[in-house]
């Protein structure tokens, strides 16, 4: 266990700084700005700032003389020879696994390429208008919408979808044959985003990001997933800061109050330097104990799985302690993928996870696209509600032959090869019935036969869902029934418990996952699982913020699943929790009526259980 430090090590208001603006610390400074977002990655940043914008914006050159239009048309072109290449090759294979139908789109945005009048614009305008290919695009995409905007033919709007899309992998290709710019600062960097993007995150590479702040996205958005993974310190919802932010501005940001400091000045910096120093301290001394059981001050036994996407993930999951791999988001592999992955390229990624994932359990969840993680090739079309409508295992049974390579896949890299043996799971998103259940295994069955036919080996996997809807949670008892395991996904229950979009930071205050509603829903879930006999674990994110976390083990739950970095803190938490006295304050909590109420008991608590966790509690 760690010294205990009390939550007098925060900076107090005044040093930290009110949300208004304050006068600045030093003569030529620009006044200290502090911005309100959502926190959703606990910790302290301070750093430079390197603000991620679309792709099409920024980028203004003085007008070009011949020697440069030239050069620039040559640019151009070659960007759109690669274009070509990669639609050519997500068309071949999109068309091998999903058919021709849904291959189309990509001979439809190569036909936008070699549109005569698409070229001859573009190029016309870095001739004639002395204009860098970048901005001629902009001006080509402007053009387009205008004119389509005007429309109310849903079909024609679909194709102005397709021009940006065609224009932003065009833009992508330009800034790869184009030179890095120069002023990008050295050293772990701010990242200021709209939101975080798988892609965003591949292209970062090796860059050390100390700090994220983005204006889109809420509490258990994917920016958020992706912070927490990483352990980065995250505040989302900061409406309009790329406006006031520039590369190389000094900011802090603070992950437990969701506060954003543009040039802080010199006494906020010190109070954050030194805050972030116990930061990184308690982190150090936490991970010391990653070989250490999770077991509470009473000897009950915790489970600390890890939530995975990657194989980076699955190496900071041993590396943090976790005693599995509660829940692999394979869709990370598909959207990061520069095309599909087939059957092979899942099985060899499949069986590198097993490999690489720490513990003898490994939980692998099916494709959970669609909602605010699109994939063009699955015919994802534009919603009024999309984390209402086409997503998800729903999506999946819309192209079986895809879903059923998918299970394959996993069933192939499960079966027992002499390697290290590992319990593989097999785990379905977004359930909402019975008959969805029954296909899934259905389908599994069917993967089973042709494996076993075609003289592969299948692993024997247990098959589980997900609870994330509420007719699931309420039908609990139903589910069991063809159900081995549940893993409830927190993150989707809650904003559809409470209609309101995890993403939206205007509605973040009802996506609460310690209102009273969601509280009694947990509660009801658990207990039937338990006495069903059914294994269950809670993998949303609220499961490694400690208010919550005292909260489920009072209510019974020992299984959890979260983001590798916070498996030392929930173990130093657990060392301090009994069953006896956590269950006394679930049964308390469970009486209350206002979110507030339960967040605020629940502070109280926790300072006096373990207040050397204070730096990484949050109350937002
Ligand atoms: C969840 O909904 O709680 C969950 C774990 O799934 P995801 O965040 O990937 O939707
Ligand atoms: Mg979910």
């Amino acid at each position: 266990m760690t010294k205990s430090r009390g939550r007098g090590s925060r900076p107090s208001q005044k040093e930290a700084g009110a949300p208004a603006p304050r006068p600045s610390g030093g003569a030529g400074r620009r006044p200290q700005q502090v911005r309100q977002g959502v926190a959703v990655s606990p910790g302290v940043a301070v750093g430079k700032a390197h603000c991620l914008r679309d792709l099409l914006v920024g980028g203004e050159t003085d007008p070009l003389d011949d020697e440069a239009a030239l050069a620039e048309i040559a640019r151009y072109d070659q960007a759109r020879e690669r274009t070509v290449q990669d639609l050519q090759a997500l068309h071949h294979k999109v068309r091998q696994q999903l058919g021709e139908r849904a291959a189309a789109i990509f001979q439809v945005h190569e036909a936008i390429l070699h549109d005569a009048a698409f070229t001859a614009k573009v190029r016309s305008w870095i001739v004639d208008s002395r204009q860098n290919a970048k901005a001629a695009l902009r001006r080509l995409l402007e053009e387009y919408t205008t004119l389509f905007e005007r429309t109310s033919d849903e079909y024609l709007r679909e194709r102005l979808a397709d021009v940006r899309d065609v224009v932003i992998r065009l833009s992508q290709h330009l800034a790869e044959v184009a030179q890095p710019p120069a002023d990008e600062p050295d050293g772990p960097v701010i990242l200021v985003a709209n939101e975080l993007v798988p892609s965003h995150v591949v292209a970062l590479g090796k860059r050390e990001v100390a700090g994220i702040v983005t204006q889109a996205g809420g509490r258990t958005s994917h920016a958020a997933i992706l912070a927490r993974g990483h352990g980065i310190p995250c505040v989302s919802g900061v409406a309009g800061v790329l406006n006031d932010v520039t590369d190389g501005d000094l900011l802090i940001v603070d992950g437990r109050e969701g506060h954003v400091f543009i040039h802080p000045d010199l006494e906020t910096q010190r109070a954050f330097r030194r805050l972030r120093r116990e930061f990184v301290d308690l982190k150090d001394q936490l991970a010391e104990n990653r070989d250490q059981p999770a077991v509470s001050a009473d000897g009950q036994q915790v489970e600390l799985l890890a939530n995975i996407s990657n194989l980076d993930d699955a190496r900071a999951a041993t590396a943090m302690g976790a005693t599995g791999v509660g829940l692999y988001r394979t869709e990370y592999l598909f959207l990061t993928h520069a095309d599909v992955p087939d059957e092979e390229e899942q099985v060899a990624a499949y069986r590198a996870a097993i490999a690489a994932s720490p513990g003898r359990r490994i939980t692998f969840r099916t494709l959970d696209v669609g909602g605010d993680k699109k994939m063009r090739y699955l015919g994802l079309q534009r919603e009024s509600n999309p984390f209402m409508g086409w997503r998800s295992i729903r999506l999946s049974f819309e192209h079986p032959a895809f879903f059923l390579t998918q299970i394959r896949a996993i069933l192939r890299a499960a079966a027992p090869d002499g390697g290290p043996q590992k319990r593989v799971r097999l785990m379905f998103p977004m359930i909402t019935t019975l008959d969805e259940m029954r296909r899934v295994r259905r389908l599994v069955r069917r993967a089973c036969r042709q494996l076993a036919a075609e003289g592969h080996g299948c692993g024997e996997v247990p098959i589980g869902l997900m609870v994330e809807v509420p007719a699931a949670a309420v039908a609990i008892d139903m589910l069991l029934e063809v159900a081995d395991f549940v893993s409830i996904g927190s993150n989707d229950l809650v904003q559809y418990l409470m209609a309101a979009d995890r993403d939206n930071p205007k509605v973040s205050h009802l996506c609460q996952p310690l209102s009273p509603a969601v509280i009694e829903v947990l509660f009801q879930t658990i207990h039937a699982c338990q006495a069903a006999g059914k294994p269950v674990t809670l993998c949303g994110e609220m499961a490694a913020a400690p208010r919550a976390f005292l909260l489920l083990f009072g209510m019974g739950l020992r299984s959890f699943s979260i983001s590798p970095a916070f498996i030392p803190i929930m173990k130093e938490l657990t060392n301090h929790l009994s069953q006896a006295h956590a269950a006394k304050i679930a049964a308390r909590v469970r009486r209350m009526n206002t979110a507030a109420h339960v967040l605020r008991y629940l502070g109280r608590q926790l300072t006096e259980i373990a207040p050397n966790l204070a730096i990484v509690d949050s109350a937002t």
